[in-house]
């Protein structure tokens, strides 16, 4: 069969999409990127906010109407938190049971294996469509209950994979060119609370089982890491860089949110790490006008972001979803005001993300070369540091240099202010 993947929302989703992948090949189906000759059209949806839900749907229903032969079905946390809405779609995965989705469908939808046409085990279909970068899922589900998340409602309890599958995952995309897994979660920093391990187990594991160059963490929520955890970066294979979600730098916003982190806390962490790590890149989700945020708290969430100097920022405007308590709480922000907050703090972000490139000038860094930039004149290749910092490298003309791990010299800033201008060493 033909077999058309398509995902929203988050690194996990995705992750979920290439393990999706490789199960449908290793049974001898054909992926094509073409949605309208499909036989079987596989749906990975979003409902973190409103707009990912309309997104969701939206994409549902292109589906149904551009290709209505095609078998559908529909997985991820819409499908998972409003099934009722079902009609045209042919199977519903719930996400506890995603795991087994190429098997759920195989048996429900009668697919018909064709082990001879089989790709070959480390055969990557990441690299054939020019990613670079694996997204590794580790962990599933969150104990915690914070009052702005769907996630957790969606996804249900941690449950952790065992650390011998990733290995032998992150092995066999090793062996098939891959030279960068990035581990991904709903809360990894929970991971082995079922099992008895931890992040901190599973990442000294990987390190040892594994010969892999990059290992990069997803998001981690700012708890549950051990004092040592800094002491895993000494291992320059474990890329420097965390994306902490603050969220709001009000202690007063952080506790109606029901988040486990003061703003001292936050700090602290933050603090450490850059001991342990001088370049160590901090990046952080803030979301915009929770419910109740008076002006003096969204002062406060300036003054800390702008303290800590974060390398990156996403923001996201609170949106209240259907079955969290934050969507009763009282005192919902209106629509321009998340606007204007949203605009200041954008203007910000710029600000210290240029500090921090500046800060990085002249630095001889890896630089893992994603693809090629421009297709006229001297070649320019993109690709992101240890750090999180992207960078565009100058080259000769016809110099292939696409997956491969180079070392250059950051030179200028560039006049977006979105890369840094290198050179090949
Ligand atoms: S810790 Fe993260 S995933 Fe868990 S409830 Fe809070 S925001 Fe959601």
């Amino acid at each position: 069969m033909r077999i058309h993947l398509k995902t929203l929302g988050c690194r996990l989703n995705e992750a979920e999409l290439e393990t999706w992948s490789r199960g449908f090949q290793a049974l001898g189906h054909e992926l094509t990127q073409e949605l309208n000759s499909a036989d079987l059209v596989v749906v990975n949806s979003c409902a973190v906010t409103g707009e990912a839900v309309r997104k969701s749907r939206k994409l549902i229903r292109r589906a149904q109407r551009n290709n209505p032969t095609a078998k559908l079905v529909v997985s991820g946390c819409y499908a998972s938190l409003d099934p009722a809405d079902s009609s045209g779609i042919d199977l519903i995965v719930n996400n506890r049971d995603k795991d087994q989705l190429v098997e759920i469908v195989s048996k429900q939808l009668n697919l018909h294996a064709m082990p001879e046409m089989a790709t070959e085990p480390g055969e990557n279909s990441l690299l054939a469509r020019g990613r670079q970068r694996a997204f590794i899922k580790v962990q599933d589900g969150c104990r915690y209950r914070c009052t702005f998340c769907v996630v957790t409602l969606a996804r249900g309890e941690e449950r952790s994979r065992p650390a011998a599958e990733i290995i032998n995952e992150i092995n066999l995309l090793h062996t098939g060119g891959v030279l960068e897994v990035v581990l991904t979660g709903v809360h990894i920093g929970g991971y082995g609370s079922d099992m008895g391990s931890s992040l901190f187990q599973l990442i000294q594991t990987i390190l040892e089982k594994t010969q892999i160059p990059r290992i990069r963490l997803g998001s981690v929520e700012p708890w549950d890491l051990p004092e040592n955890f800094w002491s895993l970066f000494e291992n320059r294979r474990l890329m420097p860089h965390l994306h902490l979600p603050l969220q709001s730098g009000a202690d007063s916003v952080l506790h109606r949110m029901a988040r486990r982190c003061s703003s001292t806390d936050f700090q602290q962490l933050v603090e450490q790490a850059r001991q342990q790590l001088p370049d160590f890149c901090v990046t952080t989700d803030i979301m915009v006008g929770f419910p109740g945020e008076t002006e003096d708290e969204w002062q406060q969430t300036l003054a800390l972001v702008e303290q800590i100097g974060f390398s990156h920022l996403h923001i996201f405007s609170y949106s209240p979803r259907p079955g969290t308590k934050a969507a009763e709480l009282p005192g919902q922000v209106n629509r321009a005001v998340q606007k204007e907050r949203s605009q200041a703090l954008y203007a910000l972000g710029q600000q210290l993300k240029r500090v921090n490139q500046q800060a990085n000038l002249g630095a001889e860094l890896p630089v893992l070369i994603e693809s090629k930039a421009n297709t006229e004149g001297a070649a320019l290749w993109g690709g992101y540091t240890p750090n999180f910092l992207r960078v565009a490298v100058q080259a000769p003309a016809g110099l292939a240099l696409e997956n491969q791990i180079r070392q250059v010299r950051l030179d200028a800033l560039s006049e977006a202010g979105d890369h840094i201008l290198a050179t090949l060493l």
